[in-house]
């Protein structure tokens, strides 16, 4: 660790604290939901071009890039500029915004998912310029869209088409400036179970799809028991969260009906042993097993599209990357908490399925997203800019 580029960074972010916190404030003010983060993507480009960056733009989906330096080793850092539906005001008792602060916590729809660490990231970004000398190393800082609709796609397109060999990632989400290295994938499955319709009065000449349904739903129940354990990611999980019939009268028996499955996956649950699981308990009843996809548009126009499955991954601790966060945190805090994220993020993409050795971290608690307690101390803000400030100069800086 510089002690004096250290001394510098926290001197600049003192100097610069109130700038910074407005421009947190500006992004919790424009709403971003999903496909709509067109207005805060034109914010954050032209914080980027303030800040300096040496290049500023974006990629078809609307993703936004600003890149410091040039060739290897390349290092990505990913934040989602969008969020969740806020919902009704009166459940928050302000405007969720408006950026409320009072004492010292900004709250509001976004704050810390994922504006608070987008934000911090942004600005420690520019940092990196003190030290990366042209073809010696390169920083992207990319704020992701669509994330909360399908984590990865996104940022798994940028990365694909961007032509650079990424030998980091740094995944910007909350996580109480602990260092996430790894967290469980997920996929969305639907069966479909076959029927023959009838009137309720005689069953007998109807082939009722609910009483398959029950059967497939505690074997499902069954399936739980038995999913491996992996000793960093725990275990993988399955329930069954919804059943929908074909019918909408209560004196019909439907023609057939639906499960929807949510798995959480731990290391070594691909797609392939998940859907064999379930067909194996699907076929006595001819039922189907299928993985759910998204096709959404973004606010460019493009369409963002993929398959609802998000790989587990983790990073080794004595890893590199790993060893360069705690240190920066440390740096930073004064301590430094290795652990793995409860929630998926963009990870399952960039260490998933690219490979790329991928950490966690970002100011913010994991208890608040998509909630109407949604909020960032603004101290904690601060300190995240330092932590990548820190961890950027880490990895690159040598
Ligand atoms: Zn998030």
């Amino acid at each position: 660790m510089n002690q004096e580029l250290n001394r510098g960074v926290t001197d600049w972010i003192e100097q610069n604290q109130a700038a910074f916190i407005s421009f947190l404030a500006d992004l919790v003010r424009i709403p971003s939901e999903s496909g709509q983060e067109g207005l805060v993507a034109g914010r954050i480009k032209q914080e980027m071009l303030r800040l300096g960056y040496d290049e500023v733009f974006n990629d078809r989906l609307g993703n936004v890039i600003g890149r410091i330096g040039s060739g290897r080793p390349a290092m990505l850092w990913d934040a989602h500029m969008d969020i969740v539906p806020a919902g009704d005001p009166a459940d928050w008792g302000f405007d969720p915004f408006e950026a409320k602060i009072e004492n010292g916590v900004l709250y509001g729809r976004g704050a810390c998912d994922d504006k608070g660490p987008l934000a911090a990231m942004v600005i420690a970004g520019v940092q990196a310029k003190q030290y990366l000398q042209p073809g010696q190393g390169s920083l992207y800082v990319v704020g992701a869209v669509g994330e909360e609709i399908g984590e990865g796609m996104a940022i798994a397109e940028f990365i694909k088409g961007s032509g650079v060999e990424f030998d980091y990632a740094v995944i910007c989400e909350a996580s109480s400036l602990s260092l996430c290295r790894g967290h469980k994938g997920r996929c969305q499955l639907e069966i479909g179970i076959p029927g023959r319709g009838g009137h309720a009065s005689a069953p007998e000449l109807a082939d009722n799809p609910l009483y398959k349904a029950a059967r497939i739903v505690l074997e499902i129940q069954q399936l739980n028991e038995r999913l491996p354990i992996h000793e960093v990611l725990g275990k993988g999980t399955i329930a069954a969260t919804q059943l929908t019939t074909k019918s909408n009268s209560i004196n019909s028996i439907a023609e057939g009906c639906k499960i929807f499955v949510d798995r959480r996956l731990t290391m070594g649950e691909t797609a392939e042993v998940v859907i064999r699981q379930l067909e194996e308990i699907c076929r006595p009843y001819q039922a189907t097993v299928e993985l759910m996809s998204i096709k959404e548009q973004t606010y460019t126009g493009a369409i963002q599209s993929g398959e609802e499955f998000f790989a587990p991954w983790f990073l080794d601790e004595q890893e590199d990357l790993v060893q360069a966060g705690a240190r920066a945190l440390k740096a930073a805090t004064g301590g430094a908490l290795i652990r793995t994220w409860q929630f998926s993020t963009d990870g399952a993409q960039t260490r998933g399925a690219f490979g790329i050795p991928t950490i966690g971290i970002g100011p913010g608690d994991e208890r608040y997203p998509h909630s109407v307690h949604d909020q960032i101390n603004l101290q904690e803000y601060l300190k995240a800019i330092e932590v990548c400030a820190l961890l950027a100069q880490e990895v690159l800086g040598k």
